[in-house]
């Protein structure tokens, strides 16, 4: 078995560190030492987890930078948004300190007693994270799992754990106590799935490919562990004939090539009214030419590289042979795993790039008659995560994003996450809800507690 990764610069293809894999029997080691320390940090007072957690939070800051480099040279992003996602761990840790202090239970009405809940923790929590965001997908997790009292155990993808590693370094500079966050680098089918297979991990979150998604949730019914799903998405952009076209244009290449399209929340089906199509694609190519794609550290690059040569070819594999190419953007010579942000029009209906998610530059436009139209293209997807829609009229807005079976809709914009509101999917995208004022009751157990007050 592979005892190492060697880890390579996805815009230079050359080796940037070599990575131990850990294995069953460490991951064992570490689960034992997570339930003792879930204890003690169970029963440190609230004020004081929230304290930690903040300075935690402030750790992260100041290591913003250090972070956001990290992530480039290791996962390809851009700095722009790798700093952005460093960013987002910060500010994820700071709303979800409020949360310990804040974890009431309720009083129940009930007769010939008191009826107290408590949001007890559930234990060990292991949260298993795919590539594509290293950083933020990982604090969507542990963020919460800490504040409710949890200790976390962390498995980054094997591509991507530099910067998880560093997190478990600032973590216990902040003063978190030891043990209760472990990064833990390893194969999936070793270490991720022994989160699942082991009885002291009472709760997996898992973000990935809906195929594994699969599997966890068939692991964790064997002992009826928590489990939370973030999987794959395959969203609409509608584009309504009386939306602001130039907006609509010019914003949809940023929505599904923004990480190289690596991204669940790609917008990479464009839906556009008929009346307005010609119109749209005359917009959108100007848009695509202009999507800067090289050198991920330089600031003024708005696309990198894929994340390896394997993903690349994937990605090529959808465009080979597809006579449908309206227009490509542009790529670097020379090494790195480029593709250069592809549009294809029309999409076809039953082409496994239309239907599949293909994770990736590469988006199909089709055209639609009516709303009736849009909203049942948009839902012909066994995917349910995000989606957009474009049009100035308010009670068309409303209408289509409540038709839209999706969990992270927006009008008029792109945007999906904030972490002051809820994140999830419907149907095979996912199972729960990240984020959000509700999201630290995910890691808790409810119990109740009645109290006779009979002599
Ligand atoms: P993946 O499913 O291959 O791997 C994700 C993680 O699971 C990795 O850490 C991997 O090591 C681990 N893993 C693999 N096999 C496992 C197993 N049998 N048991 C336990 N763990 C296992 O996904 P990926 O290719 O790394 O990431 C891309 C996918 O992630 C895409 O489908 C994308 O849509 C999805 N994603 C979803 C969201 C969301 O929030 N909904 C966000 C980002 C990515």
């Amino acid at each position: 078995m592979t005892r190492s990764i060697d880890l390579l610069d996805p815009s230079t293809e050359v080796v940037i560190e070599t990575v131990p894999l850990i294995s069953v029997e460490e991951t064992d080691a570490a689960v034992n030492r997570a339930v003792s320390a879930q204890r003690d940090w169970a029963e440190l007072a609230p004020a004081d987890r929230a304290r930690l957690l903040r300075r935690f939070a402030a750790a992260v800051d100041g290591d913003l930078e250090n972070l956001a480099r990290l992530e480039v040279r290791n996962a390809g992003h851009t700095i722009g948004n790798a700093r952005w996602e460093a960013g987002n761990v910060r500010d994820v840790l700071n709303y979800f300190s409020a949360a310990p202090e804040r974890l009431s239970g309720r009083q129940i009405p009930v007769a010939g007693g008191v009826d107290l809940t408590f949001k007890e923790p559930i234990g060990v929590v292991g949260v298993i994270v795919p590539w594509n965001f290293p950083m933020p997908i990982a604090g969507w997790g542990f963020a919460p799992a800490l504040a409710a009292g949890n200790a976390v155990l962390l498995k980054p993808a094997e591509l991507t754990p530099l910067t998880a590693l560093r997190l478990a370094e600032l973590a216990l500079e902040a003063g978190l106590p030891e043990y209760v966050f472990q990064v833990l680098p390893g194969a999936g089918p070793v270490v991720g799935t022994r989160f699942v297979s082991h009885p002291q991990v009472r709760k997996v979150v898992f973000t990935g490919s809906t195929r594994v998604g699969k599997e966890i949730l068939r692991g964790c019914a064997e002992q009826i562990k928590r489990v939370t799903l973030e999987l794959g998405g395959k969203n609409a952009n509608i584009v309504f004939a009386d939306a602001d076209l130039e907006r609509a244009a010019a914003s949809a290449p940023g929505a599904v090539f923004d990480n190289s399209g690596q991204d669940c929340c790609a917008r990479s089906r464009i839906l556009v009214q008929r009346s307005v199509y010609d119109r749209f694609m005359a917009l959108l190519e100007p848009a695509v030419a202009a999507v800067r794609v090289g050198d991920p550290s330089d600031p003024s690059t708005d696309m990198g590289p894929l994340i390896s040569a394997a993903h690349r070819d994937k990605v090529n594999s959808y465009l080979s042979g597809n006579g449908a190419v309206a227009f490509r953007g542009s790529v670097p010579d020379g090494p790195g795993y480029w593709v250069a942000p592809t549009v294809l029009a029309p999409g076809q209906l039953d082409s496994p790039a239309w239907r599949e998610e293909i994770f990736g530059p590469v988006v199909g436009v089709v055209p639609f008659e009516d709303e009736a139209e849009a909203v049942a293209l948009a839902n012909d997807t066994e995917y349910g995560l995000s989606g957009s829609i474009w049009t100035e009229n308010v009670g068309r807005a409303l209408r289509v994003s409540r038709a839209v079976q999706a969990g992270n809709l927006s009008v008029n914009s792109h945007s999906s996450v904030r972490y002051s509101t809820p994140f999830g999917g419907f149907k095979q995208s996912g199972l729960g809800r990240e984020l959000g004022p509700d999201a630290v009751d995910s890691f808790t157990e409810t119990k109740n507690v009645f109290i006779s007050t009979g002599e």
